[in-house]
């Protein structure tokens, strides 16, 4: 069925308030997706929701997918800023379905990367999500990170990652023959799928339960009065009884905005790839990782094979001036400006000045960030990347000037903040939802 054929009116409550509601049709690609939003809900003014999530991400999508599968027909919405839900972090990502290796045991990220990859997995194939579990090296080249991938190995079966592996160059060869390395991880847990059209998914099962999900619908003001919350919205003003506040980038403003406080920022860090050119694209079998700088929540430049086909190289961690802000020369004076006055991006420069550097060298120089590559598979030449876009992460920063590691997520009476919510945020997003749902009733 023609999506647009699809659209019927689901109620009228005043004359100026329309809100439209999709039905039996099956999601065919994006594309459609895109038709259905840009024409679905027009107005959108005075209405009242017992739980409404600002942010149409993949963690406010599968939060709101399990907030209605909970308490069905409960009168839920979601608000997206933009023409499109997924449109940040949630579409602009390396699409891998992490297994839960480098997490310090314990911690949210560890307990919820195991559970939730086979989450992603399961939902997936349900759906009929193209996805794919083809595992991942990550390499050691000298010494130093051979004792780095035996701290992952650690972590790894800490964590309960089945099958993890360590492997010498023969085996590294075997499986990744243009690969070099001293020793290696093999991670078959590892996989990779389609984040945004598992974000489509979410929004169409919210659809499908009764929920709403508002595009264009950018909160610009919180009011708390009793016993609720009025949201000023570019579609008029939205009452809730609870809030969820999963706004990615803007997390930090959402919360402010709310009346709350809060010692964190978001810090933009924009994440550039490359593409490797099809002619070369036999260098790499699946994912080669190297072993990340254990003072960062970055992973290092790597290669990631897409599930819609080609292989990327990628992401580095440059320092972005735009919250938004996907093009080496974006600026925001806002955005600038509330990076630079906050007291910890200070301290984080002063300690970490000389990466920051090497980050910035290696977007500027196309030559550096493939000597960054070559560590993996050293016949990469410079002339096999193309330039294929980039992600911006939302990235926590407290006062003392420490990136935040874990997820964090804060509740304040009515109001559920997710302040920090980092890869793997995207394989976990399901048991993250479900957790953030049983928070509300905490
Ligand atoms: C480069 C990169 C690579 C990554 N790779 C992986 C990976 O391989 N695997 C993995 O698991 N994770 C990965 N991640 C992490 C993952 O993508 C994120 O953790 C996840 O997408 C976060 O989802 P979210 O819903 O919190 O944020 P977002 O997707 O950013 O959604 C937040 C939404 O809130 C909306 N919003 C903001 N302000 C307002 C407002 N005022 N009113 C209404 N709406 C608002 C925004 O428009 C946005 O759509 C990666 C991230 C990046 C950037």
């Amino acid at each position: 069925m023609n999506i647009l054929d699809a659209i019927h009116p689901l109620q009228s409550t005043s004359q100026f308030n329309l809100i439209f509601r999709i039905s039996d049709f099956e999601m065919q690609d994006s594309s459609n997706f895109k038709i259905y939003s840009a024409c679905c809900f027009t107005r959108m003014i005075d209405s009242q929701f017992d739980l409404v999530i600002v942010g149409g991400g993949i963690v406010g999508l599968a939060t709101a997918l399990q907030g209605i599968r909970k308490q069905p027909p409960a009168r839920l919405a979601v608000l997206e800023k933009e023409a499109a839900v997924a449109r940040h972090q949630s579409g602009h990502n390396s699409g891998v379905i992490h297994s839960g290796i480098y997490y310090k045991t314990g911690s949210l990220k560890a307990k919820n990367c195991v559970s939730g990859a086979a989450r992603m997995v399961e939902f997936c194939r349900e759906h009929s999500i193209p996805f794919e579990v083809c595992g991942k090296v990550v390499v050691a080249t000298n010494e130093a990170e051979r004792a780095g991938l035996g701290e992952l190995m650690r972590r790894g079966t800490a964590n309960g990652v089945p099958g993890l592996c360590m492997i010498g160059p023969e085996q590294l060869r075997e499986m990744e023959p243009h690969c070099t390395g001293i020793a290696a991880l093999h991670v078959p847990g590892t996989g990779i799928t389609d984040y945004s059209r598992v974000a489509l998914k979410y929004a169409e099962l919210i659809q499908q339960s009764g929920g709403q999900v508002l595009i264009n619908c950018e909160v610009r003001r919180i009011a708390k009065r009793a016993g609720e919350v009025v949201l000023e919205t570019t579609r008029g003003a939205i009452k809730a009884s609870r809030i969820i506040n999963c706004a990615g980038l803007h997390s930090d403003r959402i919360m402010r905005l709310a009346g709350d406080e809060s010692t964190l920022r978001i810090v933009p860090f924009r994440g550039e790839y490359y593409e490797i050119v099809p002619a070369r694209r036999h260098l790499v079998r699946n994912l080669i990782y190297p072993v990340a700088d254990p003072r960062f929540p970055f992973l290092g430049v790597h290669f990631t094979r897409r599930i819609s086909g080609g292989i990327e190289a990628g992401p580095n961690a440059v320092l972005a001036l735009k919250r938004e802000g996907y093009r080496k020369t974006d600026f925001n004076v806002r955005d600038a400006i509330e990076t630079a006055v906050f007291p910890g991006f200070w301290r984080m420069a002063v300690k970490y000045w000389r990466s920051g550097v090497g980050e910035y060298y290696r977007s500027l120089r196309k030559q550096a960030f493939t000597r960054a590559l070559q560590k993996l598979v050293p016949e990469i030449q410079s002339s096999d990347l193309e330039p294929a876009g980039a992600g911006v992460r939302a990235q926590a920063l407290d006062r003392s000037g420490r990136l935040l590691d874990d997820f964090v997520i804060v509740r304040s009476n009515e109001i559920i903040h997710v302040c920090n919510v980092p890869s793997p945020a995207a394989t976990a997003s399901l048991v993250i939802g479900e957790q953030i749902v049983e928070m509300l009733d905490a």
